[in-house]
């Protein structure tokens, strides 16, 4: 590799806004952290992939996250209704992440480029008798599972995290979580991507995909704003608008969208090593590199028609600082620097889209919520199963991505 390119970081302008081929075998749409990864295992394993960007990489939900690594169990994700189906999928998630995570510990290195990644540990806080319980049953399913985590409480908690406030009553510990820079793995990926060959083109939205029902080499053709591009196979990494890109073929994906803010402030001597979450309220909260803080944990931001941005608000620009103020108050007299809102997919049964749709041969998603831990790892077998498709590497039938559709019994 050249020190040109060992520097560069970007996909070329002039590459990226060249003319759409005419035919692909792999069609991916969505230049985020799914399809970017997607697009560079299948070009490194030598299929002929392009992928397309409505606007420019890396610009909704990939490059506005929190930038964490979720290993602890989202417990509130119990659904109540099917108790023991609830805890096998939380469990099967559990081991999941782990995977995820090892992914990420080596994809500086995959990517051969440093990704601001920083495994720091993570606290779960709780401030009531009600919420220290859950994150004991939270422990007790992690220990299934094997993830390794601890309840810590009293004086053991005041020592090891002096600045949680004293209303923390208890926290599980996760040695394992961490976080990462959102704005630097997609774009890397799709320039890795690049290098092996994959045609990348911003600026280009698929308005329209015709499914040919002719069993030669291309089956679908999909039109967008700037042509129209015959493909073998499509990827749907359209994130919080997979469901539309979907409906395109007849799909119905169970996924909605959502507007979540996030807020970083200005950078003070460093206080906290650690990722703090609470178990019974929105918050997460990292410091940078930088010395920042980053404070997220799923406060909304009003919706807005495309091709408009989600506006920030007030209401959660101030919910969410006074939440990270009562659980850490040395942040107190932290100033806010900037707020920012992205749009997230979330499924209805909280499982990931993965897979190739068994009503539509040739269309396959990868969509997960907590997308910037788990897609390096979703988008990596999946390329694996298109480039070798075998039973061992199929998906769980609970990631189907016809599960949704009318008449789809599975
Ligand atoms: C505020 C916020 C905080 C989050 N925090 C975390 C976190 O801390 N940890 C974590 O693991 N996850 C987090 N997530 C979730 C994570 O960011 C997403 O799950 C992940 O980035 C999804 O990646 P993606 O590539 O599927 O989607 P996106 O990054 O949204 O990319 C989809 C792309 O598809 C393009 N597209 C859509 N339709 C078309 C079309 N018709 N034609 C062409 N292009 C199209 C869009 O322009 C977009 O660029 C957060 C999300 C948000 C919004």
């Amino acid at each position: 590799m050249t020190d040109a390119l060992a520097t560069q970081r970007w996909v070329p302008a002039e590459s990226s806004r060249a003319p759409l081929p005419s035919s692909t075998d792999v069609l991916v749409v969505g230049g985020g952290i799914a399809g970017a990864a997607m697009a560079y295992h299948l070009a490194k394993a030598g299929v002929e992939v392009t992928l397309v960007e409505r606007g420019e990489l890396n610009r909704e939900a990939s490059g506005t996250n929190a930038g964490s690594f979720h290993l602890q169990l989202a417990i509130h994700q119990l659904s109540g209704q099917g108790a023991a189906a609830d805890r096998e999928r939380l469990l099967a998630e559990a081991r999941l992440s782990l995977k995820a995570f090892a992914v990420w510990q080596e994809l500086g290195a995959e990517l051969d480029a440093p990704l601001d990644v920083h495994l720091t540990g993570g606290w779960m806080v709780a401030e009531t008798p009600e919420q220290l319980r859950t994150l004991r049953d939270k422990y007790e399913l992690e220990q299934l599972a094997g993830i390794e985590t601890e309840v810590v409480t009293g004086d053991e908690l005041r020592q090891r995290a002096p600045f949680l406030s004293d209303t923390v009553i208890g926290a599980t510990y996760c040695p394992l979580e961490g976080h990462a820079n959102p704005l630097i793995v997609a774009p890397l990926y799709a320039l890795r991507a690049s290098q092996h060959g994959a045609v990348i083109r911003t600026h280009t939205e698929v308005l329209g995909i015709d499914v040919t029902a002719a069993t030669g080499a291309r089956r679908f053709t999909v039109h967008t704003d700037a042509g129209s591009i015959d493909a073998h196979r499509v990827v749907d990494c359209a994130g919080a608008w997979a469901g539309e890109l979907a409906a395109m073929v007849g799909l119905r994906l169970p996924v909605r969208s959502e507007g979540l803010h996030v807020n970083v402030t200005e950078p003070r001597p460093r206080l906290l090593t650690p990722m703090v979450q609470h178990i019974g309220r929105r918050l997460t909260l990292k410091q940078t590199e930088q010395n920042t803080f980053i404070i997220g944990g799923g406060w909304p931001s009003p919706a807005a028609p495309r091709p408009e941005r989600y506006p920030t608000s007030w209401h959660s620009a101030a919910g969410s600082t006074a939440v990270a103020v009562s659980v850490v108050p040395a942040l107190a007299d932290v100033r806010v620097v900037r707020t920012w809102s992205g749009v997230i997919v979330f499924t209805d049964d909280f499982s990931p889209v993965v897979g190739e749709s068994v009503r539509v041969p040739g269309f396959h998603a990868c969509v997960s919520s907590t997308g910037f831990t788990f897609s390096p790892l979703l988008a990596h077998r999946l390329a694996e199963h298109m480039v070798a498709p075998s039973a061992s590497r199929r998906f769980p039938e609970r990631y189907a991505l016809d599960r949704a559709t009318p008449g789809t019994t599975s």
